[in-house]
């Protein structure tokens, strides 16, 4: 038997484990991802360490939510045997090239990235920025760089992390002398973001205004019903407008019939056609996706450790392979290593580092 090096480009991408996964999520990035596991080498992190950058005073709900967010990925359909899920903060090679990339990113660049600005805007962060929130897109380089990812499937709101990746990329080339990493490319879903329940510009876990992948048939209808559509319709036989309209937005995101809805459109902009039939259409569309999803989470959310098992197994396979890619950057920047080859275990004994680990604190203490 001959073994042949798995050609596929490989994806990395992963979610905040700051609640469980929503309708924003589905359509932003997990379809792709259950589209292109199998063409594809993928990797998914369970990204605690970045939520803890700005959850550092709820770490409990961190915590709990990398098993909420792990089953939500099962339940959509990504298939553990093809796509391997780690966890973030297991993987220490990810927290030693984040370090080492923020030596080649500025405040400022940081500071101007506009996703960071958004974000920051977003959770009323004022000037109390966590320097661990203003520096997560270099950690985001650095997990997208210690898989070796070329490509990242992310909702829009996401595409000028990449492009930061991308410059730090090519500044550790530089520095480099040769192309030791490869840049990656976002795979953003046509439609863009989809927004809040509220109508602001994006559902998202830490706003208040999202429908989970576990929400309830009452719970898709409660958060339908909530939904703004054209505060000028106030009669069923007034001219409406679909522009702007949220109900529109999401029909225009799940409505498989597009016949059927650029009819719907005709009729709502004519007059005649009242929200709360836009309103049922929806709802009825939404409990179809949203059923079979829960159904299955339900049904692995009964075996909690079988989920810790993949999450094991995953994490593993993620900490070699991330571990493989920091030595090789180390080593093309040309750093000092204490392990490695024999240089490295002399320089080891030179520090006296052999067999007695250092003593710490000492008498006089602090
Ligand atoms: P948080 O509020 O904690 O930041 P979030 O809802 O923004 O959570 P993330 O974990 O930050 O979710 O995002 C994970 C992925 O899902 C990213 O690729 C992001 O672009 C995508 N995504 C999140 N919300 C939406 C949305 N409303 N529309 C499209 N894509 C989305
Ligand atoms: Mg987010």
């Amino acid at each position: 038997m001959t073994f042949r090096k798995d050609a596929r480009p490989v994806i990395l991408t992963g979610d905040r484990t700051t609640g469980p996964l929503h309708l924003g999520h589905f359509v932003g990035s997990l379809r792709n991802r259950v589209a292109l596991q199998h063409s594809h080498r993928q990797y998914l992190l369970l990204a605690d360490a970045q939520a803890l950058t700005d959850n550092a005073h709820d770490p409990g709900k961190v915590r709990r939510n990398v098993l909420e967010v792990a089953l939500d990925y099962l339940a959509v359909g990504i298939d553990p045997g093809v796509t391997t899920i780690c966890l973030q903060s297991a993987l220490p090679a990810l927290a030693e090239l984040t370090m080492l990339y923020l030596n080649f990113v500025t405040v400022a660049r940081l500071e101007r990235n506009p996703t960071i600005k958004e974000e920051i805007q977003a959770r009323g962060f004022g000037r109390d920025i966590p320097a661990g929130f203003i520096c997560y897109p270099a950690a985001q380089a650095a997990d997208i760089t210690a898989f070796r990812a070329t490509i990242v499937p992310v909702g829009e709101d996401q595409a000028p992390l990449i492009e930061q990746t991308n410059e730090i990329v090519r500044r550790i080339n530089r520095q480099a002398g040769r192309d030791i990493l490869a840049e990656a490319r976002a795979l953003i879903p046509e439609m863009g973001r989809l927004p809040g329940v509220d109508g602001k510009a994006k559902m998202s876990k830490s706003q208040g205004n999202a429908i989970p992948l576990s929400a309830s048939d009452a719970e898709i209808a409660e958060a339908v019903n909530r939904m703004y559509t054209d505060p000028d319709h106030l009669r069923v036989s007034d001219p409406g407008r679909v522009e702007g309209n949220v109900v529109f937005t999401y029909l225009d995101a799940f409505d498989e019939d597009r016949d059927a809805l650029n009819e719907l459109k005709a009729h709502y902009r004519r007059g005649g056609l009242g929200d709360m039939t836009l309103k049922q259409r929806l709802a009825s569309i939404l409990r179809e996706i949203v059923g079979p999803i829960r159904e299955r989470r339900a049904a692995l959310a009964r075996d909690p450790d079988h989920v810790l098992d993949i999450i094991r197994t995953g994490t593993l396979a993620g900490r070699e392979r991330t571990k493989v890619t920091l030595e090789e950057i180390s080593t093309a920047l040309g750093l000092f290593s204490l392990d490695g080859q024999a240089n490295g275990f002399r320089a080891r004994s030179a520090l006296g580092l052999g067999m007695s680990p250092p003593t710490l604190g000492g008498e006089g203490g602090a």
